[in-house]
């Protein structure tokens, strides 16, 4: 795998304590590489939780020096489309992993499956059953009953036909399946016969019309596993209770290798949802722009919102991988998020919600430039120069005309610092007919360049930032929340439609920022003075047209003491 400096170490785990059995000597891979598979769907955009997945099938075989294959999983064609397969390609890549020449499609496999389905007809290990739907159900029993088919001992010599005829697309959907004879009366309802094949006269986006007949998941995966040579297939706990079906179709496959699949838990997060179905029905409902909406928990909303490989990584690495399930704090994700461009991300002035400043006794005309460090805890990031001159714009909310008790900002009698330039004592302000201010005025003292005074008073005013009005550009800032109000919008019975925040996405369409600021392009980001950590948008921006999202607050609601 090709070495990615940026790649977190990942801790001792169950996950690698089991594989660290299997290659001890007597173990059941001795002497063989580890080869473990990220098996996505493509129905859909990856999400955060796939990320988990992502670290833990790739790390798992960097840290054992072998191999990960990438498999798209597209047995079942419904909602399937390649779209989605160069889409979870680009998030792969952009987190930072690997998988070389290793790129397969399980629908590749779809004669090496039919093939073993034939031999397990042969081995009298599976028949065609024609129970409709409705008699599957009543047939199904419960706990105390046990499952029934008449179809179960009909000769092998019938299945076979029936199975080529299915095959040959002479039944339609419904009419008949391809079962495994396992047990009836099993405790676990995954071995009661389970169903193998499917007929679905559907296209196949690679296949196109050659099948007509699909396999189950639970009979195809295991298959994609031992064709692929996979030593661990690393799952979601889910598929727990399926573990004796992969286990029964790798005993009795025609395939040489024998895989071992071991669950971990799924990775929950607060106050959204990690689910492709629901994911999909946000994009079609509208209540997002699109899967890459920044306020979206996939990969590339992250993405778009500002969020970074090394942040993800992190947080994917902090969390762990355990059998038990939890649910994390979007504010850890955040909290990993704000750690990385604390270091990375120049320190810029944005005046997200202007008003006009005038200082009354700064010649009209002149103006002058303040050296600027770009990133403080990196001098190596260099200076820049930054314009002011008699007109500024500030932010509205750092002026009240009345001061409410505690506020140290802006108000007519009030000295405060201008970040990096000058000390200034408000004088008053002018209103619009309709009570809006229209201008702030400010006197400055000339003798305190660079914001600190000559006769060395204190000054116990805000230190506020600015924008020079002669040299800021204009930009839109969208501003996001949390998409839903409650922290558990799918729990229980809930439809998590219902629970949408209505105030997730606040659009400011009249933002100053600073000359600096002209010209960047995604994926840019900044940490906005007192406002936060901002990227450029890779959609909406252009050369005239700034847009910023914020990526994440200065404030941190989130305590590392927290973090498990
Ligand atoms: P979804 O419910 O979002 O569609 P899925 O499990 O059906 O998820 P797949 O494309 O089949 O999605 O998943 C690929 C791999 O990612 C699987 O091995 C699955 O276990 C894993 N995975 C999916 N969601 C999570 C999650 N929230 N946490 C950890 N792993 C996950
Ligand atoms: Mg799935």
């Amino acid at each position: 795998m090709p070495e990615s400096p940026e790649h977190v170490w990942m801790p001792q785990n169950f996950i690698h304590d089991a594989v660290e059995a299997d290659l001890a000597p007597g173990g059941a891979y001795a002497g063989m590489p580890v080869h473990t598979r990220f098996p996505p769907e493509p129905n859909g955009y990856l999400h955060i939780g796939h990320a988990k997945a992502i670290f833990i099938d790739f790390g798992t075989a960097e840290k054992y020096s072998g191999l990960c294959n990438l498999r798209m999983d597209d047995t079942n064609p419904t909602n399937e489309d390649a779209e989605f397969v160069s889409a979870i390609q680009e998030d792969i890549r952009w987190l930072g992993y690997d998988w070389g020449e290793r790129f397969f499609f399980a629908s590749d496999y779809f004669a090496q499956m039919y093939e073993n389905a034939v031999s397990l007809i042969k081995g009298g290990l599976a028949y065609v059953c024609q129970l409709t739907p409705e008699e599957f159900r009543e047939y199904r029993g419960d706990t105390a009953v046990p499952a029934r088919s008449p179809y179960r001992d009909r000769p092998i010599e019938e299945s076979l036909d029936l199975f080529a005829r299915m095959r040959a697309g002479e039944f339609p959907n419904g009419a008949m399946t391809l079962r495994a004879k396992i047990d009836l009366a099993s405790g676990n309802f995954n071995m009661r016969d389970p169903v193998l094949y499917r007929i679905n006269h559907m296209h196949h986006h690679r296949q196109g019309d050659a099948w007509c007949i699909y396999p189950m998941y639970d009979y195809a995966h295991p298959l994609e596993d031992a064709i692929e040579g996979i030593t661990h297939s690393l799952c979601s706990l889910e598929f727990e209770d399926h573990r004796p079906l992969y286990d029964w179709v790798i005993e009795h496959a025609i395939f040489p290798a024998k895989p071992r699949q071991i669950e971990f838990a799924r990775l929950g997060i607060n106050y959204t949802v990690l689910s492709k179905r629901k994911l999909r029905a946000l994009v079609g409902e509208g209540v997002v722009s699109g899967w890459d909406d920044p306020r979206m928990p996939t990969l590339c909303g992250l993405r778009r919102r500002g969020y970074t490989p090394a942040a993800i990584r992190n947080f994917s690495e902090r969390n762990g991988v355990s059998k038990t399930l939890s649910t994390v704090e979007f504010a850890f994700l955040e909290y990993c998020l704000r750690e990385d461009l604390n270091i990375t991300a120049p320190r810029m002035m944005a005046v997200l919600r202007p008003v006009r400043l005038t200082i009354t006794n700064y010649p009209e005309g002149e103006s002058e430039t303040f050296p600027v460090e770009n990133n403080p805890s990196r001098p190596e990031d260099g200076t820049r120069e930054v314009t002011f001159s008699r007109t500024l714009y500030i932010e509205s909310d750092d002026f009240l005309e009345e001061p409410i008790p505690k506020y140290k900002r802006l108000y007519p009698g009030n000295e405060v610092r201008l970040k990096g330039a000058y000390l200034i004592t408000c004088t008053g302000c002018r209103r619009e007919a309709d009570g809006e201010i229209a201008e702030i005025y400010a006197q400055y003292d000339p003798e305190s360049r660079g914001g600190n005074p000559a006769d060395g008073r204190k000054v116990k005013g805000a230190t506020i930032h600015w924008v020079d009005a002669a040299t800021a550009h204009d930009a839109e800032i969208r501003l996001y929340d949390n998409l839903f109000s409650d922290p558990d919008p799918d729990g229980g019975e809930k439809n998590f439609l219902d629970y949408l925040n209505p105030h997730s996405l606040e659009v400011l369409p009249h933002a100053k920022v600073e000359a600096a600021l002209a010209n960047v392009c995604a994926p840019a980001s900044f940490q906005f003075l007192r406002q936060g950590y901002f990227c450029v948008d890779n959609k909406d921006a252009s050369p005239g047209h700034l847009v910023f999202n914020r990526s994440v607050s200065l404030k941190d609601s989130f305590k590392i003491s927290d973090a498990k």
